[in-house]
């Protein structure tokens, strides 16, 4: 399964808040199998909601959609959502149901919070008030990190990719030196090798078979200055 990542907000790109948002969520899908092939950052304009969803919702099986929900000024993604699919939002009874039940009455509501675009499934929102929706392929959560971590929880079972297994070794070498074993690696084993150089080199294996990459991590670990205890 092939899944892209939209993120919504002015503040994620002028790095007023970190994109914990995009990262917490590819770790959940990568641990899935699910392969994330895109992680897209758009601004608060609708315009360019709609030209991303409308693009990746052809192009992957699945897209999250994360931010800008509610019904303040700059909250505009329900509406974009629903342009890329050429609906109307409407309001959703399940929804405001949901929010009757947490004790929000209807006429407190700002208007427009139990909005969804026509024709979608409502996701309760259980640690907050906008509602998500899934709208075909496409999930629509907010932007609150324990509000979309919440949310994404029920539905984490839709997103299925093929089992991988990793491990993790920690080389006390430059990077530029361990090219050569990287290459062995690839060619005795059927693994996928990443590695992310810092204080130390991080090197993530990665196999289909949990036989494969502990085979893979002992060779590479005879073979290296591994720093213990840095695993993770
Ligand atoms: P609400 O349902 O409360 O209206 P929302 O979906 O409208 O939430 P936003 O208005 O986009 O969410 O953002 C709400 C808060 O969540 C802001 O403080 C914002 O910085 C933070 N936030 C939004 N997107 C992300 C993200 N990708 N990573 C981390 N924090 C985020
Ligand atoms: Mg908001």
């Amino acid at each position: 399964m092939r899944v892209a990542i939209v993120t919504v907000g002015d503040e994620l790109l002028a790095g007023d808040t970190v994109n914990t948002n995009a990262a917490w969520l590819g770790r959940q899908l990568a641990e899935r199998g699910v392969d994330v092939e895109r992680v897209t950052t758009v601004p608060d304009r609708e315009a360019e909601i709609v030209d991303v969803v409308e693009s990746y919702r052809e192009r992957y099986d699945a897209v999250l959609v994360t931010g800008g929900l509610g019904p303040t000024h700059d909250d505009l993604t329900m509406d974009a959502v629903a342009a890329a699919f050429d609906v109307p939002v409407e309001e959703n009874e399940a929804a405001l149901e949901w929010l009757a039940e947490d004790g929000y009455a209807r006429a407190d509501l700002a208007e427009g919070t139990a909005d969804i675009p026509a024709g979608a499934e409502p996701l309760h929102n259980e640690e907050g008030v906008a509602p998500g929706c899934v709208i075909e392929n496409v999930y629509v959560l907010p932007g609150v990190p324990a509000e979309m971590e919440a949310m994404f929880e029920p539905i984490a079972d839709r997103f299925v990719g093929s089992e991988t297994h990793v491990a993790f070794v920690t080389a006390d070498e430059p990077e530029s030196a361990l090219v050569d074993r990287f290459a062995s690696l690839r060619e005795q084993f059927d693994v996928q090798v990443g590695s992310y150089p810092g204080e130390y080199v991080r090197v993530k294996l990665q196999a289909d078979e949990e036989r494969v990459v502990q085979a893979a991590a002992a060779w590479f670990r005879e073979r290296v200055d591994v720093v213990e205890n840095e695993a993770e």
